[in-house]
């Protein structure tokens, strides 16, 4: 039976009694729970390069805190992990909602597992989790299987902040799974604007799923997300669908061959699969390994890794000035007036601007 503690109602019924309730949990339950030792940046280092994926997920939760003395924790181990880190293939998996992302990702994770053994780490980038106060994309309930398998780690996206915050701190997620013996990762990630840039900053291989419909594929894609693609599959390749999947992959074959060849060589593929039937998922793993094999013995591998490894320093910076900015109390105070003083017409925007730098680098 689940314990009235954790029932909401049991919580609601307390808070607005208006009584001072007597505790009825157990004191020396309570304590023992209350006790436990707040693990040191070294405890948390130590249970990941163990592989013990409860320790694991509480690194990642110190990851995503907005409080700075979590964040003291999380850079200490996030930095004692780095060595221990680089070693998986990284998959990005894009595709607008609907496009059966966490069904294929179900069925792709099984696969891999099945195929190649190791540990699997499902991660998620979804911008929208900030309004939403919380991810759909990387729900354990989403991915039936995957969810109770042994060597599988799902983690939702992480909610707090922007774009460029919330994919860092999966970046840094990344770290920390690899350091836990995670050799694949997916991250995932809704197909409708940037967050896809962010994604494919952090990946080996970046697929996209896409869906047959009405004849007009291509319109609905833009072509910059297209471009990023090493690899575009189109979805529910089942039933009646089967003849427009592949006039949809041919639309999109030709259309791969009108851009100019990636920097990494590799022509990217088109192919057709049923997530929800499993039919084809061996193919789309061939092409992925085997764009992994030509892309390590041509060097493109690394140098992708090490042009994500910069691109992610100026993403640090930028954060960092930005959340240092906004964040500082004397800004804030001035931040409502000089913003009236642009409406008034008083001021220039950039006059407005400059001021409120100004004063925030005198501060420093
Ligand atoms: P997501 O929003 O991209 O994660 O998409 P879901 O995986 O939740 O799938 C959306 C809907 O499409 C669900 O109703 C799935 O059952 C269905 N679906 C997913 N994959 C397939 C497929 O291969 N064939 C068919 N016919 N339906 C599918």
């Amino acid at each position: 039976m689940e314990h009235p503690e954790n029932n909401e109602e049991y919580k609601g019924l307390v808070v607005n009694s208006g009584v001072e309730q007597p505790s009825i949990v157990n004191p020396y339950l309570q304590r023992g729970r209350f006790a436990r030792r707040r693990l040191t940046a070294d405890d948390y280092v130590e249970g990941i390069l163990k592989g013990n994926t409860a320790i694991l997920g509480q690194a990642v939760t110190l990851v995503e805190s907005t409080n700075p003395e979590h964040q003291l924790i999380a850079q200490e181990v996030i930095e004692k992990c780095l060595p221990y880190s680089g070693n998986s293939i990284r998959i990005g998996i894009s595709g607008v909602p609907g496009a059966g992302k966490s069904t294929s990702i179900d069925e792709f994770g099984i696969h891999v597992l099945q195929r190649t053994g190791g540990r699997l780490a499902v991660l998620a980038i979804d911008p929208s989790s900030e309004k939403t106060k919380g991810s759909i994309l990387g729900d354990k309930t989403r991915m039936e299987k995957l969810s109770v398998h042994p060597d599988s780690f799902i983690r939702p996206s992480p909610s707090a902040g922007s774009l460029g915050g919330v994919a860092r701190k999966t970046r840094e997620t990344i770290i920390l799974c690899e350091a836990a013996g995670f050799d694949k990762i997916f991250v995932e990630t809704v197909g409708v604007g940037q967050s896809e840039t962010a994604c494919h900053s952090m990946v080996d291989f970046f697929l996209l799923i896409q869906l047959a419909g009405t004849g007009d594929e291509l319109q609905g894609i833009k072509r910059g997300i297209m471009e990023m693609a090493d690899g575009i599959v189109i979805n529910k390749c089942d039933g009646d669908n089967v003849d427009a999947c592949h006039l949809a992959a041919r639309q999109f074959q030709n259309a791969l061959h009108l851009f100019p060849m990636p920097d990494s060589g590799w022509l990217p593929k088109v192919l057709c699969y049923s997530g929800f039937y499993g039919l084809g998922i061996k193919e789309v793993w061939d092409m992925i390994y085997e764009y992994i094999d030509f892309v390590r013995q041509n060097g493109y591998f690394q140098h992708r890794r090490a042009e994500q490894a910069k691109y992610w320093m100026y993403e640090s910076i930028h954060e960092q000035l930005l959340s240092g900015f906004y964040n500082n109390a004397t800004i804030a105070s001035l931040l409502p007036r000089a913003e009236q003083s642009v409406l008034d017409g008083q001021k220039t925007s950039f006059i407005a601007a400059k001021q409120l730098l100004d004063t925030y680098f005198a501060l420093l």
